[in-house]
């Protein structure tokens, strides 16, 4: 799974005309729905790479390329031979179509409601070319579920697409072999490149992953990928099922070709040591707290040199959590793997330009970066502390159990505010510099703006309506006279505790209609909050990264 909003409500119908009013778009139009994209150069520090493991780099991006051309085909099975007519287009209409298409991976608007925006095509394939042409959803449905149970569980799994058998009726083929050509091509080059790094579990993955490629078998290549500790973090291959709009079944092809970022991963290492005591700590009844915390799934913070597919497609991933094959997460667990480049990329194209429209003059200089996103990592430990496994009334259970649909943007909501608190808690005990407390709580404000911005239908966009009106209630922030937000740093920490301390023990109880009724009540956006977003029409919604990096390394190859 990635940490990818796609629900953009505010934004796309704030900043151009719904599908419905404006037709195909014309050339003033394409333009400005492209400029929701700011573009950024995506650098990442190679030079510390000794030269066998920048060649063994070079050929990981070379075969991720690969994917780019294999992912359009899943998206549609039309979307070749319009990429080759939309490159023929030398008009400036026709260039313009060609880069939105670019960024959208296909000619629909992947921000608003996948609207066409090129005339001719219809409404985006919810089958995508996982099944077949003409078919439908029911037909298929009730043919998988004639099948053998061994039949079944190939054709419902993730790396085969439905085709129509020569006899009629239908058939699944193997990604191995509907992909053949581009996958035998990329194998070769995760080959080489497995024979020129010395890393030997990044040489292992490779490996496994190259004869993944070619037999289908995906298994032992997720189990070598969660075993990577190199210098070197490859992403690649089949993942997300977002595409297959019709049983969420079919992977689709993507790549993050990057780099170990050693300071942050120290930095997170640090942090990691402290979580017991935080949880010792936590703003709720003792009874509720967790004597001994479980083992943490792994973090890797990352520097993307490269990203392809799936993984470059409209709103970039700032974060993912892979393998998705339970059999592998049952064994080995998954792994987060955090984009602190693309996350600065973000920071500095959406962010900064949000916090001063948001923020007054005064309080700008205090949104930093390193305030954003040691909040980020700080969030995503927090996911581990507090309440999972509960007892109600004398019945062991679960909080997501329990708590239902409510749970994920409380879930979310928890994280953020309780990481919040855990950042103080590190300030007073000297682990982290006291003199970041202004930039921890300003950008905290400023970043909510951000968060809201996804929607009120994404659990993180719930979850931080309900952060933001709980502190503006509780005095913690404040609305001046002109609309812009400030912290009151008296009111903020104990407001903090406060909130945190009420979504744990909803947790802790499992009260699920208190859950309903904290977001019902305040998971809403209010005028004074609509009023910063009326204001926020020019800024980006997110970036178009060119990788600089990885054009220099495969220039020079
Ligand atoms: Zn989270």
């Amino acid at each position: 799974m990635k940490a990818r909003p796609v629900a953009l409500a505010f934004v796309a119908s704030a900043t151009v005309a719904t599908a419905e009013s404006r037709g195909v778009p014309d050339l003033a139009q394409l333009r400005s729905m492209t400029a929701r994209f700011a573009p950024v150069e995506i650098t990442a520090d190679v030079s510390a790479l000794p030269h066998n493991e920048r060649q063994a780099l070079t050929r990981m991006i070379e075969a991720s390329r690969i994917l780019d051309s294999l992912f359009l085909r899943q998206v549609w099975a039309g979307n070749d031979s319009l990429l080759l007519r939309l490159l023929e287009d030398d008009s400036p209409l026709g260039h313009a179509r060609l880069h939105y298409f670019m960024i959208n991976k296909g000619p629909w608007d992947r921000l608003d409601h996948d609207a066409p925006f090129i005339p001719g095509v219809g409404p985006k394939p919810a089958a995508a070319n996982f099944y077949p042409a003409g078919s439908t959803r029911d037909e298929v449905d009730a043919w998988l579920r004639g099948l053998p149970e061994a039949d079944r569980a190939a054709a419902t799994g993730f790396f085969t697409t439905i085709r129509r058998a020569p006899g009629g009726g239908f058939a699944f083929v193997p990604y191995s072999l509907e992909y053949q050509g581009e996958l035998q091509r990329s194998a070769d080059l995760l080959r080489e490149a497995a024979g020129l790094t010395k890393q030997a579990t990044l040489k292992a993955f490779l490996d496994e992953r190259a004869s993944a490629f070619l037999s289908n078998d995906y298994y032992a290549s997720d189990v070598a990928w969660m075993r990577l500790d190199a210098s070197i973090e490859p992403t690649i291959g089949p993942y997300e099922t977002y595409e297959d709009g019709w049983f969420n079944y079919k992977a689709a092809f993507e790549a993050y070709v990057a780099v170990r970022d050693d300071s942050e991963t120290a930095r997170l290492a640090r942090f990691s040591s402290e979580l017991q005591g935080l949880e010792d700590h936590l703003p709720i009844d003792p009874r509720y707290r967790r004597a001994k915390l479980g083992g943490l799934s792994p973090i890797r913070v990352v520097n993307v040199v490269f990203s392809s597919g799936d993984g470059n497609r409209g709103v970039q991933t700032a974060a993912y959590n892979l393998p998705n094959d339970e059999r592998v997460v049952e064994k080995t667990g998954s792994k987060r793997v955090m984009l602190r480049n693309i996350q600065e990329a973000k920071f500095k194209a959406t962010l900064v330009p949000i916090a001063k429209v948001a923020l007054p003059p005064s309080e700008q200089a205090d949104v930093s970066f390193d305030a954003f996103f040691t909040h980020i990592l700080m969030h995503e430990l927090t996911h581990g502390l507090g309440p999972q496994g509960i007892t109600v009334n004398g019945r062991a259970t679960t909080v997501r159990h329990e708590l239902k649909e409510a749970n994920a943007a409380l879930e979310e909501a928890k994280a953020d505010v309780t990481g919040l608190w855990a950042l103080q808690q590190l300030m007073d005990k000297g682990v982290l510099d006291k003199r970041q407390e202004r930039a921890f709580y300003t950008t905290f404000l400023a970043s909510a703006f951000r968060t809201l911005r996804f929607g009120p239908s994404d659990a993180h966009g719930k979850g931080m309506a309900l952060q933001i009106n709980a502190l503006l209630d509780a005095g913690g922030f404040k609305v001046n006279p002109d609309g812009t937000f400030v912290v009151d740093f008296a009111k903020v920490k104990p407001a903090v505790a406060a909130l945190a301390g009420e979504i744990l023990t909803v947790q802790a109880t499992g009260d699920y209609a208190k859950a309903k009724e904290m977001l019902a009540t305040r998971a809403v956006v209010r005028p004074e909050v609509q009023r910063v977003f009326d204001r926020l029409t020019g800024v980006p919604v997110d970036i178009e990264p060119r990788f600089s990096t990885a054009e220099e390394l495969t220039a020079a190859r």
